[in-house]
């Protein structure tokens, strides 16, 4: 039995389809190591508390060493005790006919309570990861919240981007995605973000050396990526979600053990990088040191064609910062 202190891990939205698929990897030891037990903190909504107790059945069931505990609670004060690493997954999701502004709004209340709670009762260096839409701005409005817990750790996931465009640019060259490097998703996790093959490799080789089919690098590739969602949607129904739980374990299971100077697409609090306004939640490439703390990579010449992607999603950005400025002031 291993002697090492549980890592404490919340989840919300623990009962929805990506929170139940983080859940079981997160208790499995595939995010903090197989050496490391874990007490799995799980929040849900009154309604769906029922529901969760069923999910809890499933992961006591499954029996894993290193699960020690599991909590289930509506309360965030209750699931985010002392927690050490969150992954803030439940929020509301679009209505029929519902704005994006009014959507922001909705969503922009449960991550003020939520990074409220954070700050009360989480661990002093607690990590945060918002996967529930739209999570640059939700990941944002919970930082505002936070003055004991560093704003820094409050980040949003575009892996799951990362994750689509290395697929496609292996099955394109056909390689396994282990051979792509230094790909990097720049903005929102919207359709307005970019994924930028330029500085990308293959084995070594320049993506565009590699794959001499420019064409498809400059309009399918990058409509592929950015219509995924859409894609997985008309064809099963429903939206993505082990694919989405995947990537949220690979962003923390990355900025927990370090990513030896690997490129990895995280959505952290701009300092001021790239002329990026300081304090908006953006994707950047970045790599994680030893001590497990993030850093954007530096010196990355951006083409003209490149700078003006980067803006247009930055430009979206700072539009629902300034929508959901009122809910900030009041
Ligand atoms: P999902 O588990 O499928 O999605 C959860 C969130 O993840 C949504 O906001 C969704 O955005 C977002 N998301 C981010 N990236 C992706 C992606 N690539 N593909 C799909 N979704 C993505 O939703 P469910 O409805 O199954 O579950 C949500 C759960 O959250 C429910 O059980 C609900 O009760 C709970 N909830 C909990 C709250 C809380 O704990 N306080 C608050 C609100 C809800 P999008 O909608 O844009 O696809």
């Amino acid at each position: 039995m291993s002697t090492k202190k549980p890592v404490r891990v919340a989840v919300t939205g623990a009962a929805g389809r990506i929170g139940t698929s983080i859940i079981f990897p997160i208790a499995a030891g595939d995010v903090f190591g197989k050496d490391t037990p874990v007490i799995l903190q799980l929040l849900e909504l009154p309604d769906a508390l029922g529901k969760l107790r069923g999910v809890e059945m499933e992961l006591r069931d499954c029996a894993y060493n290193l699960l020690r505990d599991v909590v289930v609670s509506d309360d965030p004060n209750v699931a985010f005790k002392d927690a050490d690493a969150l992954f803030l997954v439940g929020s509301k999701p679009r209505g029929p006919g519902m704005e994006r502004a009014d959507l922001l709004k909705d969503n922009g209340k449960i991550f003020i309570g939520q990074g409220k709670a954070i700050d009360a009762v989480a661990a002093d260096n607690a990590r945060v990861i918002v996967v529930g839409n739209p999570c640059n701005t939700n990941a944002y409005i919970a930082s505002q919240m936070a003055r004991r817990v560093p704003k820094a750790n409050f980040t949003a996931m575009t892996r799951l981007d990362q994750n689509r465009a290395a697929a496609q640019l292996a099955g394109k060259a056909g390689v396994e995605v282990g051979a792509i490097g230094n790909l990097a998703v720049w903005g929102n996790h919207s359709p307005t973000m970019y994924a930028d093959y330029t500085h990308a490799y293959i084995n070594g080789r320049k993506v565009s050396e590699v794959i001499t089919d420019h064409e498809w690098l400059n309009t399918a590739f990058l409509k592929t990526v950015a219509q995924r969602g859409k894609a997985i949607i008309d064809a099963q129904g429903v939206s993505s979600a082990p694919s989405a739980a995947w990537a949220a374990i690979d962003h923390m299971r990355d900025w927990h053990h370090g990513t030896n100077g690997r490129w990895v697409s995280m959505a952290v609090p701009s300092d001021g990088s790239y002329g990026i306004p300081e304090g908006l939640i953006c994707s950047f490439p970045c790599t994680v040191d030893a001590n497990g703390q993030y850093h954007i990579v530096q010196g990355v010449e951006l083409d003209a064609a490149s700078k003006a992607k980067v803006q247009a999603s930055v430009n979206e950005l700072l539009e629902e910062r300034e929508m959901i400025s009122g809910l900030l002031a009041g």
